[in-house]
């Protein structure tokens, strides 16, 4: 029996690990946080019985609390409730699925309590890679990737020793809008924008595969994952999604890891790591599929990806003028006070303003993110 904790349980990740504890019989779940959404958290609690749960908004976790008395579970709230859930005493494995860098914290906290980490909130590696890395080995855990590509690449390397590495290939579906140019993305839609052709994800990241500022943040990821530099990182788009990344070492030979698009997979992995398991769910059928076919990505068009790895070569804060700058101006966009292609500018006008600090503390991280946001409010 293994024991979890789900941050972020209310997401398209948070629920499809808990459909992975319902078909696997031997995972158990200590804790569960989420941000507002209690009526979905109560189903969970009914079914899952965590001991303790998290809830970010207090009014939320008072109404809660009050709809599970019957039950023999702490509702808690905040960023301390959320630490709480981070840190659970039973919890094995901390399985985080927040969007955004509000992760940063209770991942440094899982981390500090020697849980090992189901990574699938890549906001966190991207601005605080340099400290949770060295964290992570200084308390022996493991960061265990749940994001596609990254399993996939890990489980390119298995068996393989990490400095025979020559180059990775991160594979990308290129967006509902590949093969358009600028002027055909000016009057981009919400709506049009959060229909991705493979996968069925939460709207942040949805929004940034069609930016393809998600391309640009799993360069990041893989770089602080697989502890390779930025240029042995090639971005190689492959529209069906059928090749979920690969790696070549350094004798020639491609490793790849393939399936049907399924993000049980990566996360059933991560969770039983070096175990396989049997999951259920279509197979990949060569002969219908045809070919697998293969694009540079368009960077004159989508942004997103070449303003990530000018962020990425500056290093230091600059990654969380990236991150940030993009969390605040997709949650524009989807409010609709800014258009899509305005989500460009409002990156690289915050990256084009910001005073680097080379190696920034967790203090320092937030205080840019602060600064990036009120930014922001004043100029958009
Ligand atoms: P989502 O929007 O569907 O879910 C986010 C979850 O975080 C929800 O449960 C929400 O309640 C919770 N949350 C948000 N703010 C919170 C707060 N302040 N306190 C506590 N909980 C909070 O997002 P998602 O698509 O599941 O993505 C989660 C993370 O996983 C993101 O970092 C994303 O980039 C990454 N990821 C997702 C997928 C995917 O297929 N969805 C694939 C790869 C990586
Ligand atoms: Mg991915």
């Amino acid at each position: 029996m293994k024991t979890i904790s789900i941050l972020g349980s209310t997401g398209s990740i948070g629920t499809q690990t808990l459909e992975v504890v319902e078909e696997q019989k031997d995972l158990k779940v200590a804790a569960l946080a989420a941000g507002s959404n209690i009526t979905l958290l109560e189903r969970q609690i009914r079914k899952f019985h965590p001991s303790l749960v998290a809830v970010w908004e207090e009014k939320k976790a008072k109404e809660l609390r009050e709809n599970v008395k019957d039950l023999n579970v702490k509702v808690v709230s905040g960023m301390e409730g959320l630490l709480e859930a981070a840190t659970v005493a039973e919890a094995e494995i901390v399985v985080t699925a927040v969007v955004g860098m509000i992760g940063i914290r209770p991942t440094i906290a899982a981390i500090e309590a020697g849980k090992d980490i189901a990574l699938a909130n890549k906001e966190t590696l991207v601005t605080a890679g340099h400290l949770i890395m060295p964290l992570a080995r200084e308390h022996g855990v493991q960061i265990l990737p749940v994001d596609s590509e990254h399993s996939a690449i890990f489980q390119s390397l298995n068996g393989e020793r990490r400095d025979k590495i020559g180059k990775i290939l991160l594979t990308a579906s290129g967006g509902p809008f590949r093969g358009r140019k600028r002027g055909e993305l000016e009057n981009i839609q919400v709506e049009d924008a959060l229909k991705h052709p493979n996968w069925s994800m939460g709207q942040k990241i949805t929004i940034d595969s069609a930016t393809l500022v998600n391309k640009g943040l799993e360069v990041i990821e893989a770089k602080w994952l697989f502890g390779v530099g930025l240029d042995q990182i090639q971005v190689v788009v492959q529209p069906q999604s059928v090749i979920h990344s690969m790696v070549e070492f350094e004798d020639g030979a491609v490793i790849a890891q393939l399936g049907t698009p399924d993000m049980k997979l990566p996360i059933q992995y991560a969770l039983f790591y070096p175990e396989r398991r049997f999951l259920g769910g279509k197979r990949l059928d060569f002969a219908q599929l045809g070919q697998i076919t293969f694009e540079e990505p368009d960077m004159e068009t989508f942004l997103g990806l070449p303003l990530a790895m000018e962020a990425a070569r500056k290093g230091g804060s600059m990654t969380t003028v990236f991150n940030a700058a993009n969390e605040r101006a997709v949650s524009k966009f989807l409010r609709r006070k800014v258009s899509f292609l305005q989500i460009y500018d409002m990156i690289s006008e915050c990256m084009e303003r910001h005073h680097l600090i080379e190696n920034p503390t967790l203090d320092q991280i937030l205080e840019t993110e602060q600064e990036v946001y009120d930014f922001i409010e004043s100029r958009w």
